[in-house]
């Protein structure tokens, strides 16, 4: 995501943001070393993932991070401690609001 675009963000805590460009409309979902880059469709079905644990598979180790996501990378993993999706849930709680009324807004921009 190297460009000059204008970003707002939605949502902060020390783990990370969420905003979205103004010009290309991506949402980014910034977490710890991760950034997701969402459209307003996928952010939902994102946020329903991680609030549902969907596809996420028990990884039973001695460390904690005990919940595992794959990626479409076949040799990548994403590893979340029950803290950690916490943190996450926040963060996609506080933003989802605005992202909906941003949706609703190109709705109704894409009526006009
Ligand atoms: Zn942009």
């Amino acid at each position: 995501m190297n460009h000059k675009h204008h970003f707002r963000s939605f949502a902060q805590n020390e783990f990370g943001y969420i905003g979205m460009c103004e010009d290309c409309r991506v949402v980014n979902v910034a977490f710890n070393n991760s950034l997701f880059c969402l459209s307003l469709d996928q952010f939902d079905a994102f946020a329903e993932m991680i609030f549902d644990r969907l596809a996420m598979q028990p990884f039973g180790t001695t460390h904690g991070k005990e919940l595992l996501l794959p990626t479409p990378m076949p040799n990548y993993f994403l590893l979340f401690s029950e803290d950690d999706l916490a943190n996450l849930c926040a963060l996609l709680t506080e933003a989802a609001p605005v992202l909906e009324a941003q949706r609703i807004l190109d709705l109704s921009q894409r009526l006009s």
